[in-house]
């Protein structure tokens, strides 16, 4: 069964949708961040919801993480593609870049992390990303020349203040690539549901730039200006994405939960 491909990320991703409906989705853990978007590209159901709303009004540490993939999951997705915007830690990752980081450390601190607030739960998170949606993101780029990065990894932090000098030494000297603010907990969140999950970051700018007047502004239109070559990348992967040569869907089996997942 052909199931719809779910993208959680800028709202003004769902622009060229078919047929697009906004759909209300009430989550056992509250409200989505905006209605969620259900269309279609090329016949393939896409569903998307917004992280951070319409307009912006969630700031990462305030975003409903668990509600928004619970959402993507009721409405049938199973396959959750998570566009985002990231700061680069490295001098040979620009701006403009497209990123699919392979790893991630969690630095963020007082975020609703799981589904399994009761109960005794543990759910392998070793390979965080799904290597199949990996391959066919790889394939769509290829397909319309846009160039990636395969791999790399992402430390989460919560924002909204930049990290010290102090930290971002300590990032790079790890051998981190990127500062992500949204990945964690929504990769975690999305492997309890037993999701196909994939991060395609755009580095909006380069950290030693964070101190410069403005920054803020310029990597937002950074993100603006690479919006539409993100929203083909997208597209052109949910076609070909089936949920195959992975184990995603196995990441509950043998395990007892606290609830229902249907
Ligand atoms: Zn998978």
């Amino acid at each position: 069964m052909t199931t719809p491909v779910g993208i959680v990320g800028d709202g003004r991703l769902a622009a060229s949708l078919d047929e697009p409906e906004n759909i209300l989705v009430e989550t056992p853990f509250g409200d989505p961040s905006d209605p969620l978007v259900r269309g279609t590209v090329a016949g393939r159901e896409v569903v998307l919801v917004s992280r951070h709303g319409d307009d912006g009004r969630y700031p990462p540490h305030r975003v409903n993480y668990r509600a928004n993939l619970w959402a993507l999951r009721h409405l049938g997705a199973r396959q959750v593609l998570a566009p985002c915007a990231v700061t680069s830690l490295c001098t040979t990752i620009g701006p403009g870049t497209v990123v699919l980081p392979d790893q991630v450390v969690d630095r963020t601190s007082g975020r609703r992390g799981t589904f399994f607030d009761i109960g005794q739960v543990r759910v392998g998170f070793a390979e965080p990303y799904c290597p199949s949606l990996r391959e066919t993101v790889r394939k769509a780029a290829a397909a319309i020349d846009v160039s990636i990065v395969d791999g790399g990894t992402s430390v989460v932090v919560d924002g909204p203040r930049s990290p010290s000098r102090a930290e971002a030494r300590w990032y790079a000297a790890q051998g981190w690539s990127l500062v992500d603010l949204t990945g964690q907990p929504e990769a975690a969140l999305a492997r309890e549901l037993a999701l196909c999950y994939l991060p395609v970051a755009v580095v909006t700018d380069q950290l030693a730039g964070w101190a410069e007047p403005g920054e803020q502004r310029r990597a937002a239109q950074t993100f603006t200006a690479h919006l539409d070559e993100l929203r083909a990348l997208l597209f052109t992967a949910a076609l070909t994405a089936e949920r195959a040569g992975c184990r995603c869907a196995d990441a509950l089996c043998g395990i007892r939960l606290p609830f229902t997942l249907l």
